[in-house]
């Protein structure tokens, strides 16, 4: 008996001890590979003795203070140093403490910067089905996930959804969606709209879609045009996770608004933030202020351990994750690239999606029922590796996905030992 409420019931969780490099020990002294960072959090690695020391540092020097009181060194320096790396003009950081935080933040940021114009209509936000923003109620009505969204639905429906970006199983061009957004943006009247928010690589709800090239440039030419905010939610894909600092930046495009979380800290401190062009913080600044807050925004630890993680990355981790990456995805095609039940295998970077189907040909997915995901993981948690997954991608039920997205700091064995654990885990249950 437990007290606590935990994420997962129907079974025994192992009580973590030790997590080093891109392993976890348990209590039973079991070993885990950590072959997704946990949600896709663990870019750096675990243990990592800069973080560490960054955290103690600056935890003997300030613990808390108020966002409304004081601002800190840390945070100050680290609102410079990550200003110049995000694909955003300007760019000004609003911290919180983690993805959705971020969200709700950058979605209030698109209705302030209307109200500050007094473009005071502008209040729909626009996103993609099957999509995922948070659990948040703002940051889960943008997010197209319907199994997520199936239980709340009374307080939801207000933001509009257009089609994924999901080459596999929605052939559009980039002009196709751009035409569907401009389509909606019509629909719902482009005077009333305010956002357009999506991931620039689809996370684990459609496993690491990558869109086609002609996509970013497309949808967001049409969202300037009709003064639509862009909202790239970089949560998942931010800090290398992709092989970029930035999921946009494979494409060079220029959002208005940016949100990370995740590997912002590498999952040491709860930590994230909302970032905005600098013209749309002007414009909310000159105009009396932005209404928002949270008792742990601004928070130091999570800004020094941010300047860590940003040390590292430039430190050869970021360059690491593309030849990993490479070498992770090459592994994989070899091991299972024509397994039969073995849709795609896609990805950027160290961010890679297996989606798993009954047909390939057809790409007819599994019935829920037969829980092909859940023996995946199972299998591969048996194996000591743990992977990500998903379910209902396809139509809300039926759909089988699994997402590997390790820590950059993996040694070649790890990367061998991952591809074929990984492997058997997909092969012994499909
Ligand atoms: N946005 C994206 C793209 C995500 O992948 C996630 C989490 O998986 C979130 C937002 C929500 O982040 P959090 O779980 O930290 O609230």
């Amino acid at each position: 008996m437990t007290r606590v409420w935990r994420r997962v019931l129907d079974r025994e969780l192992p009580v973590a001890v030790h997590a080093e490099g891109a392993w976890i020990e348990t209590a039973d002294g079991s070993r885990y590979l950590d072959g997704a960072g946990g949600a896709i959090v663990v870019n750096v690695g675990h243990g990592d003795g800069a973080l560490l020391e960054a955290m103690r540092t600056q935890a003997e020097r300030v613990q808390y203070v108020h966002g409304t009181m004081f601002t800190t060194a840390a945070l100050e320096t680290y609102a410079e140093e990550v200003a110049d790396l995000l694909p955003i003009d300007q760019a000004r950081i609003y911290p919180v403490s983690g993805g959705s935080e971020a969200v709700e933040t950058a979605l209030k940021m698109a209705r302030a910067y209307h109200l500050a114009r007094a473009d005071d209509d502008r209040s729909v936000v626009l996103a993609r089905e099957t999509s995922y923003h948070g659990n948040t109620l703002g940051a889960l009505d943008a997010s197209g996930k319907l199994p997520l969204r199936a239980p709340y639905a009374p307080w939801l429906g207000r933001a509009v959804h257009v089609p994924a970006a999901y080459p596999y199983r929605v052939p559009m061009s980039g002009k196709q969606h751009a035409d569907a957004t401009e389509r909606a943006i019509e629909e719902i009247g482009a005077s009333r709209v305010a956002a357009f928010i999506a991931e620039p690589v689809a996370g684990a709800t459609l496993g690491a879609a990558v869109p086609d090239d002609d996509y970013w440039p497309a949808v967001v030419e049409v969202c300037n045009r009709h003064g639509v905010l862009v909202i790239a939610d970089e949560v998942m894909t931010g800090f290398g996770r992709t092989g970029r600092w930035f999921g946009v930046d494979h494409w060079g495009v220029r959002p208005d608004l940016l949100t990370a979380g995740k590997g912002s800290t590498s999952g040491y401190v709860p930590f994230g933030f909302a970032a905005a062009s600098g013209q749309v913080f002007e414009t909310i600044a000159s105009a009396g202020g932005f209404v928002h807050g949270f008792t742990w925004s601004h928070n130091g630890l999570g800004a020094a351990v941010g300047s860590a993680v940003i040390a590292r990355l430039r430190d050869g981790l970021l360059d690491r994750c593309v030849v990993l990456g490479e070498r992770l995805r090459k592994e994989l095609d070899a091991a299972i690239g024509e397994d039969p039940n073995v849709g795609e295998i896609r990805g950027l970077g160290l961010m890679i999606g297996i989606e798993l189907v009954a047909d390939r040909r057809s790409k007819r997915p599994f019935a829920r029922a037969d829980h092909v995901t859940e023996r995946v993981v199972a299998a591969a948690r048996d194996q000591g590796l743990l992977v990500y997954s998903s379910t209902g991608h396809v139509d809300g039920t039926d759909g089988d996905l699994v997402m590997l997205g390790p820590p950059f700091c993996m040694t070649d064995e790890d990367v061998a030992t991952l591809a074929e654990r990984t492997a058997i885990a997909v092969r012994s249950t499909t």
